[in-house]
């Protein structure tokens, strides 16, 4: 009887950027179970997460009321790990408010910061992150706060700790930021090639189509310095030195010039740059670029004629490619190896950056980045800012200086220039590179309104904490890494007097003195706001044009650029022209420089900082879900057998693992996946932040910190 579900709604699953669509059994107001559905990027696959990881939203840890920090109360970083380990109540710090109360001081807190002498643009005290975990509604609303209300572009989300290195190379090069073929393309490839990503892992649903693929003859070329499950099932397995990636995609292009394997006819009708680029790459001989990346030259010989000769070839990528202080220099070189031989435009090619969160295409899409408005506008193009100021009724100009990204709002507010901040649905106090610093900063904030389901590390440290819903508590849509823009229903109501974040964002908006209607007395909890969020979105956005929120309603699924109400959208881009000014790629050559983080006789072993396949990034949803917790209750360094020989280390053994920027404890494990010299961590548990080991340092395009590279030694406690 327990299992005789009330009702059945269909929504998608909240987690990674696959986007599998799912079926929550409800009865009760609790959820029973989540069944995978038979949607355009899953077939009715849904991994561990997707099936096992809802009951999160039902745990007594929820936000049930806004809270307030108690007076004299002091923001200390400290207190994350003592109110983790118990030592601490959350009530020693905040206190219950009204939902009136809360606000206003919220707002209260903003406004201070908003008088006409307040410096405006990137100068501004004020800031906000934004979230891929929220739906595109939730996301370009957000935006249009900041841009509007706190007349500043110091709004970004963790796009920047992801995947800003790939899409600061594919805007340059190709004039679009989003994959060009969905996962599902795979099927149609001979050669897949696989470079720094664990979709095993990670992205599990499609690890098996592309497992699928290979089962049907295509051929896997694995790139990754760990010997992660897909290799398993690859022909070749370069693992090769950490970040030496360019060196190793140079020699792939070197060979492919070299022995006359390119497209001539490709590269005169579409590319611009290839003659540099062929300057470029001669002296990269694979014997010369072996030395750096430490894969034999006959192998990259033969990997470079594979991916070059083949009838279809595609390549997928992870953060192993864009966590790097020169991820889009890592980037620059697969764009180069797509368009120097025509793998690119045809089913079963192309280029796609494996999107880690399920709504981080679509957030940035949204244009919760500093440097754009939605749709990849430029906040530098007059023309551009006119449009939406008009629409947004502004008398006003928005200004015309990108805002600072992540990791430099973080390093502003720790220097005093940012002084106030609203957080949505992020935990920077968790995911940010060097956490200490990071913490501290944020600490320092005069006012910090953080809007979340859980008293997240970073809630932690704010003066105002506003509860939200969460993904099966609300209606809105979410773009996978497929360009696929699916529906979200909810299947529950929040809890206590937790809302809806789109109601709080207005509510806020209202209170710094914006004439926001989109959430009307008589709405409840209908879709109607989150749709007049969307027609809104639409009229800026052009890839949205033919998806009406009626449309979205009845087919559940419709893929982006969709630019006809009545026709499909574009599975397949860049067919016959790139979204550039003249329609042509422009390659960027890229040469190789060894990153900041090198090991020496101090910080002998280099750190990968990565996810697990029962987590989910900082943890703060799966970690709160009982059976994942379950299946991985702890932090574990995994390092390689023969490491831990020389080191007279051994399995299951309590180890310090230090940093130039701090250090951690957790357990030991072996792992023969791990290449020698390197270990992995992964940044979801508290007990073992490993944000509080890596660097601050950024990529000059992306911004995004080198999270994959950090030298450090890891020693028996
Ligand atoms: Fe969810 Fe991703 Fe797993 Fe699919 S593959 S069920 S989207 S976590």
């Amino acid at each position: 009887a327990l299992l005789q579900a009330d009702a059945e709604v269909d929504s998608v699953c909240p987690y990674c950027g696959v986007g599998c669509q799912l079926s929550y059994r409800v009865k009760d107001g609790r959820i029973l179970e989540a069944t995978g559905r038979d949607g355009p990027a899953n077939h009715g696959r849904l991994c561990v997460k997707g099936r096992y990881g809802y009951d999160y939203v039902m745990s007594e840890e929820r936000l049930r009321q806004p809270l307030v920090r108690r007076a004299g109360v002091a923001k200390d970083p400290a207190d994350i790990q003592r109110l983790r380990r118990g030592e601490l109540a959350l009530s020693a710090l905040f206190r219950p408010a009204s939902w009136e109360e809360a606000l206003d001081l919220a707002a209260a807190g903003f406004k201070r910061h908003l008088q006409a002498d307040s410096p405006r643009g990137k100068a501004s005290p004020l800031a906000g992150f934004g979230s891929a975990k929220g739906s595109n509604e939730e996301a370009y609303l957000f935006q249009k706060l900041i841009r509007q209300g706190f007349a500043t572009h110091n709004v970004d989300h963790c796009t920047r700790l992801c995947h800003a290195s790939s899409v600061a190379a594919l805007l340059e090069g190709l004039g679009s930021g989003s994959v060009s073929n969905p996962v599902a393309d795979v099927q149609y490839a001979e050669v897949i090639l696989l470079i720094g990503a664990n979709p095993s892992a990670n992205h599990p649903v499609a690890a098996s189509f592309i497992k699928n693929a290979v089962q049907n003859g295509a051929t896997l070329i694995v790139a990754d310095p760990r010997r992660a499950p897909m290799s398993r099932f690859a022909r070749h397995h370069l693992a090769f030195r950490p970040d030496s990636d360019v060196a190793l995609l140079n020699a792939l292009l070197h060979v492919i010039i070299d022995e006359g394997l390119s497209d001539p006819a490709f590269i005169t009708a579409r590319v611009n740059g290839y003659e540099a680029l062929k300057a470029a790459v001669a002296e990269c001989t694979p014997e010369r670029m072996s030395e750096i990346c430490g894969i034999a030259p006959a192998t990259l010989r033969e990997v470079a004629r594979l991916y070059a000769k083949s009838r279809a070839s595609m390549i997928f990528w992870g953060m192993g490619v864009s966590q790097h202080v020169h991820g889009t220099d890592n980037v620059r070189c697969l764009i180069a190896l797509a368009m120097i031989t025509g793998q690119i435009g045809r089913p079963g090619t192309g280029l796609h950056p494996l999107r880690g969160q399920n709504n981080v295409q679509g957030a940035s899409d949204a244009g919760l980045i500093p440097m754009m408005l939605p749709n990849y506008q430029r906040v530098n193009h007059a023309e551009v800012r006119e449009q939406f100021e008009a629409l947004w009724g502004m008398d006003t100009s928005l200004g015309s200086e990108p805002g600072l990204t992540v990791v430099e709002i973080v390093h502003a507010a720790y220097e005093g220039r940012i002084k106030a901040m609203f957080i949505e649905g992020e935990n920077p106090a968790m995911s940010d590179p060097d956490l200490d610093h990071a913490r501290a900063g944020l600490a320092r904030l005069e006012h910090l309104v953080v809007q979340d389901i859980f008293a997240t590390e970073t809630a932690l440290l704010a003066d105002v904490i506003l509860p939200a819903s969460a993904h099966p508590e609300k209606w809105g849509s979410y773009t996978n890494t497929d360009r696929l823009l699916q529906l979200g229903r909810p299947a529950l109501m929040p809890p206590g007097e937790a809302r809806q974040d789109l109601w709080i964002i207005e509510q806020l908006a209202r209170r710094i003195g914006l004439p926001w209607q989109y959430w009307q007395a008589e709405d409840g909890a209908g879709q109607a706001p989150v749709a007049r969020v969307f027609e809104e979105m639409r009229q800026l956005m052009a890839p949205l044009a033919g998806v009406s929120w009626a449309r979205l309603l009845r087919e559940e699924a419709v893929v982006t650029p969709a630019p006809r109400e009545d026709g499909p959208g574009e599975d397949v881009v860049f067919i016959d022209r790139f979204p550039t000014p003249d329609g042509r790629a422009q390659l960027v050559p890229a040469r190789f420089t060894p990153g900041p983080e090198q090991p020496d006789a101090q910080f002998p072993l280099i750190l990968a900082t990565g996810r697990v396949l029962e987590h989910w990034h900082t943890g703060a949803m799966t970690r709160r879900a009982s059976a994942l917790e379950a299946l991985s209750p702890q932090p574990l360094i995994s390092m390689h057998p023969e490491d831990m020989a020389a080191l007279r280390l051994h399995e299951g053994q309590a180890v310090r693992m230090s940093s130039r920027f701090g250090d951690v404890q957790a357990t030991l494990q072996q792992s023969p996946e791990v290449r020698q010299g390197q270990v992995f961590l992964p940044f979801c548990y508290w007990e073992a932040a490993a944000n509080l080991l890596t660097g601050s340092a950024l990529d000059p395009s992306g911004k995004i910190p080198g999270f994959k590279v950090t030298a450090v030694t890891v020693q028996a406690l």
